[in-house]
């Protein structure tokens, strides 16, 4: 009786539970035959360049996740050959648990504001970002995101808007930003009412007005690769960038980008969001988070190939908050899987690793106020000190 009650409790769970269990199941890679070797501090100097990487909703669980699939239980993502880690702690100003927005804000602008904020304080007067700040001391900027490239963390840097919802207005903030580079997706949010699928109220056609600007509007990876301009506006898809055949990668947009904005002799500022680990964890979905993981250490590695070489760029990897409440669970006896398990459809509050290399890398090392990354950052790379407030 027992042992029926039983069997049909398990064969219910599995027929219930099918799709959640086949996507939290990791299966371990066996060793790789070379490990990533870990990369040394260097010596400190001036910064010229800074690569800011934020994987949104990525705690230590996604990226051991991710780990533990692609190279193994003794392998290193190439994210973790970076010399010096630090823990960020990211409660925003009005809640234990931060959104995309005030997360971002932290880092851009140096403050905590109320979730749901855009380089705004709570009381909605503007904070000036790290990249208004290398723009006005005539270094190029770029912002790259596989979300709509108008969501909450890119728009952060050169948007100033009181409600993430407001991503019409920040596609039109975008053409006073002096972005040189703008890759993503959310073409939506960039073409006129009339056209089909615009999520635009009016007829504004925000591409002519880049073009008018003198950006080159791209759509496709193959044009991305092949235009020479200085300036690019990149959207490749209409909303958020696909999961599947996802093309340009993140890792391609940060190299066309790195090879574009490094063409400035004063130095650039590039901030390149994994924007989709956030929406794996919303999803309880430990696949979709691992495939992230994947393209997000792509890119690190782009970012550190380009930083090795260079020698005076500051590469910073670390996350506005975990989602999820991702965890790894127990199997004592075996190396092949591990099975994982979520405590939330949302954001958690706990502290997010930071992962550093380049010039004053070590600046980073310890646990950290979100605040405290983006105050740092700018300090150390000379622009200027933040926060400032805009007191209009
Ligand atoms: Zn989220």
């Amino acid at each position: 009786m027992k042992k029926s009650l039983f069997t049909t409790l398990v064969i219910s769970t599995i027929i219930i539970n099918c799709t959640a269990q086949e996507s939290n199941i990791i299966e371990i890679a066996p060793a790789p035959s070379v490990i990533n070797e870990k990369l040394p501090l260097v010596e400190d100097g001036p910064i010229k360049n800074v690569i800011f990487i934020i994987g949104d909703g990525t705690g230590l669980v996604q990226l051991t996740s991710g780990q533990y699939q692609l190279v193994g239980a003794e392998g290193l993502l190439h994210l973790q050959t970076m010399p010096v880690t630090g823990i960020v702690k990211t409660y925003a100003a009005n809640g234990l648990i931060t959104d995309s927005a005030a997360g971002a804000t932290a880092y851009s602008c140096g403050i905590k504001t109320d979730n749901g904020k855009i380089a705004q304080l709570p009381d909605e007067r503007h904070c000036k970002t790290i990249l208004e700040l290398a723009e006005e001391k005539g270094l190029s900027t770029g912002i790259i995101a596989t979300s709509t490239i108008t969501h909450a963390t890119p728009a952060s840097y050169a948007s100033h808007v009181k409600s993430r919802a407001m991503q019409p207005e920040i596609a039109v903030d975008y053409l006073d930003s002096g972005l040189e580079i703008i890759l993503g997706g959310g073409k939506e949010f960039f073409i006129p009412s009339s056209e089909e699928g615009s999520r635009r109220e009016d007829d504004l056609n925000v591409i002519d007005d880049f073009k008018n600007l003198g950006y080159d509007y791209v759509e496709s990876a193959e044009e991305l690769e092949s235009t020479d301009s200085d300036k690019i506006l990149g959207l490749f898809s209409l909303a958020g960038m696909p999961v599947l055949d996802r093309t340009p990668t993140l890792a391609e947009m940060s190299e066309k980008a790195i090879s574009k904005l490094s063409q400035n002799d004063a130095g650039f500022f590039l901030m390149i969001e994994a924007s989709q680990i956030d929406w794996g964890g919303h999803d309880n979905n430990s696949e979709y988070v691992v495939h992230e993981v994947k393209g997000l250490d792509a890119a690190v590695k782009v970012a550190l190939d380009f930083a090795v070489q260079d020698g005076e760029t500051l590469v910073i990897l670390t996350a506005d908050h975990e989602t999820g409440g991702m965890a790894i669970n127990a199997h004592y006896d075996r190396r092949d899987e591990v099975e994982i398990a979520w405590t939330t459809t949302g954001h958690t509050g706990v502290p997010v690793p930071l992962m550093a290399y380049g010039p004053h890398a070590i600046e980073f090392t310890g646990w950290l106020e979100n605040i405290e990354v983006g105050q740092k950052v700018a300090q150390l790379f000379g622009v200027g000190t933040l926060p400032q407030i805009n007191e209009e």
